[in-house]
């Protein structure tokens, strides 16, 4: 063996370069539930101001404002659930009105103003991304108020994941993108 191929036996081979890798980002929910406050009164709620928090922490669309803004919002603490909508009013009590139910609501405003073929295209698109989605399956893993009916789904799909919900699903909110 010459001395050449002795040393070429021994030398390291060249280091690959050093590329940073991307460190992952946890998933997260973007809207997570805010607490109830036992301490809220009818007085001390502002609709409006919720209304605004809801507009800014979920980026409606400004275009959307007049539509939303004539969708009544009531407070009434005995009601048997945190809130409810029927047709253009939402009810809600005092302790749970924040921007994340008002949007759960809201959902729902948006959900009766559907056909009932765009009902059941969510369904189907619904259905098709829930186990794809990395934010959809997290969500799923941790809500099961979204079992209990497709209209529940839709509303919670967008009260917790907001402008991070799959794009094939944006179609079925107007006004909210
Ligand atoms: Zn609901």
């Amino acid at each position: 063996m010459c001395l050449k191929k002795l040393l070429e036996l021994f030398q390291k081979p060249g280091s690959p370069p050093v590329v940073p890798q991307p460190v992952p980002i946890p998933l997260a929910i973007p809207h997570p539930e805010e607490p109830m406050n036992p301490d809220a009164t009818i007085q001390s709620v502002s609709v409006d101001m919720v209304r605004q928090s809801w507009y800014l922490q979920w980026q409606v669309p400004e275009s959307s404002y007049p539509f939303f803004d004539a969708i009544k919002i009531k407070m009434d603490p005995t009601i048997a659930f945190p809130a409810w909508t029927c047709g253009n009013e939402i009810t809600c009590q005092p302790a749970f009105c924040n921007p994340g139910v008002l949007a759960h609501e809201m959902a729902h405003v948006i959900w009766f103003t559907m056909t009932d073929n765009q009902k059941a295209d969510f369904q189907t698109a619904y259905n098709a991304i829930l186990a794809t989605d990395p934010m959809m399956t997290l969500l799923d893993s941790q809500n099961s108020y979204m079992n209990t009916a497709i209209v529940e789904a839709h509303a919670e799909v967008y009260r917790y994941l907001g402008e991070r919900m799959p794009d094939s699903l944006k179609k079925y909110y107007p006004k909210l993108f």
